[in-house]
């Protein structure tokens, strides 16, 4: 079995402890991992601390980013390795293992390709007045992730920060942490100098909150649930550092009655199905105009039925969840929401062909579901689908925007007025109009509105998120 480390100053560091990480789909130990504390948090801070000092936020942009687009060609290198160790990990299908991969190695490429672009401003007061911005590093940031997607969302909170001149400290989550910590090995052997980046494996209430609550972190991203969203925004009040977080979601897609269902139905239900609907811009909801709702309904239940199921390397169309703990969690939705929808295909695991070893979940559709419900309130993180109808464009809006969550929001529709109205009406940070997703999206700003969190990541947006803005005036003599 595999034997991890941290990584820390550039070197492997040996921890006291270790906690295993387990394969989803057998539900056998895939790696010993090293259990970090607050000691190599400290550590991993005071390396990222001197790293930064020694340099690396005034390393020009050119440089920096001709490393980072070394680390992007070290990923595509290593693709089939990577994306093999992350379906292993997380239980994900190889092909989307790979699309993860792709994406990860396209984070490093627009960032490296776009940091020496990232030009201040001169601002125009008066003819005595010289001013100007200045983008600057904030120092040493902080990183949290989730299991979904390590490598990915790796990639998408690092390398805008290494772009602008910060120094990392990364803290995997404990159920999937083996390809941040290969990331880290890559960054260094592209020429990342040792301390600029650090990865620290560990448990949440270990290494997470030591990181989260650290005195010497300067910004943290944090990317999870809610629940620890709350935690770690309140341990970084403490030290008064700025914290973007990218919280859950409960997302619609929204399909008017003129809508081009043929198109839509397949992208619907990947937008669930997509690495066992344990996604934060997963498509929890599906709202549906009554005219379009019979045919609907039947084609989205035919496709759910052809789903195939299995561990994540034979490459199915759905593997299973990431734990029990996972799989209870969805189950007991399912049981909770008998009352008040009606469960029209799946609910429970699957059985047979090895299955009952791994954490698999059916694909499950609840019809006629009472918006007040926790199926269609709370993120569910399965691939678990609420169908509700709506008569009217104000009446789709009020349900759209009826929960606490606002991360996307998709619509479809033929009529573009129709579009564009739930557009601005709809409280999210992303809309998407007759799609999902938008291929990845690394150009893309990303973000929550209301309790999906606050901060944006991706695209260019990611720059100002890793970055302060220093404002620099002269008054020029009088001539
Ligand atoms: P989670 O339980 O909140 O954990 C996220 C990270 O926080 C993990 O690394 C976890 O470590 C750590 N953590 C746990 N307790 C902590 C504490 N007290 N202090 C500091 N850190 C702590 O979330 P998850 O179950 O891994 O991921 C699923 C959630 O992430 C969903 O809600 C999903 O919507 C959200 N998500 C959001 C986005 C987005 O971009 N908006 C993207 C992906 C996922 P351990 O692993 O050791 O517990
Ligand atoms: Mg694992």
């Amino acid at each position: 079995m595999e034997q991890t480390s941290a990584l820390i100053d550039g070197k492997e560091i040996a921890t006291e402890r270790s906690f295993t990480s387990f394969d989803p789909s057998t539900g056998e130990p895939l790696a010993e991992v090293a259990r970090g504390g607050k000691a190599e948090i400290d550590r991993a801070v005071a390396a990222a601390r001197s790293a930064f000092e020694n340099g690396w936020g005034r390393t020009a942009p050119a440089e920096r980013g001709r490393i980072l687009r070394r680390v992007a060609d070290l990923i595509r290198r290593d693709r089939e390795d990577l994306a093999l160790l992350e379906s292993r990990d997380t239980g994900k299908p190889l092909k989307q293992a790979r699309a993860d991969v792709d994406v990860a190695a396209r984070y490093f490429e627009f960032y490296g390709g776009t940091i020496d672009a990232f030009y201040g401003q001169t601002i125009p007061v008066s003819d005595e007045i010289l001013a100007y911005t200045l983008h600057e590093p904030f120092g040493v940031t902080g990183h949290i992730i989730p299991w979904n997607y390590p490598i990915q969302i790796s990639s998408r909170t690092v390398a805008p920060s290494l772009a602008v001149g910060n120094c990392c400290v990364l803290k995997p989550a404990e159920e999937a942490p083996l390809t941040a910590l290969r990331l880290g090995a890559l960054c260094l052997e592209a020429g990342l100098p040792p301390g600029v980046l650090n990865v620290v494996p560990g448990l949440g209430e270990e290494a997470g909150a030591a990181l989260s609550g650290h005195a010497g972190i300067d910004h943290l991203s944090f990317t999870g649930s809610l629940e620890v969203g709350r935690l770690v925004q309140k341990a970084t009040a403490e030290h008064v550092i700025p914290v973007a977080l990218e919280l859950g979601g409960k997302s619609p897609n929204i399909v008017f009655a003129d809508a081009d269902l043929a198109t839509a139905v397949p992208i619907i239900v990947n937008s669930i199905i997509q690495n066992a609907g344990q996604t934060c811009s997963a498509g929890s909801r599906l709202l549906v105009q009554d005219r379009a709702h019979d045919e609907l309904v039947a084609a989205v239940r035919e496709r759910f039925e052809a789903i195939t199921i299995g561990p994540g390397p034979q490459d199915p169309d759905l593997g299973p969840l990431i734990s029990e703990a996972q799989r209870d969690r969805v189950q007991g939705f399912v049981e909770r929401a008998a009352k008040s929808a009606e469960l029209t295909l799946g609910g429970t695991a699957p059985t047979g062909d090895g299955l009952d070893r791994g954490f698999f979940f059916s694909p499950t559709l609840f019809d006629r579901v009472d918006p007040d419900a926790s199926i269609a309130q709370e993120e569910v993180f399965g691939p678990v689908l609420a169908v509700t109808r709506f008569s009217h464009v104000d009446e789709a809006i009020r349900l759209a925007n009826a929960t606490d969550y606002g991360l996307v929001t998709a619509v479809w529709t033929r009529d573009v007025a129709t579009a564009h109205r739930v557009a601005r009406a709809a409280r999210s940070g992303q809309v998407y109009i007759n799609t999902y997703g938008a291929g990845g999206g690394v150009e893309l700003p990303f973000g929550g509105f209301k309790r999906s969190g606050y901060g944006r990541e991706k695209g260019f947006e990611a720059l100002s998120t890793y970055s302060q803005l220093k404002t620099v005036t002269l008054k020029l003599p009088a001539s």
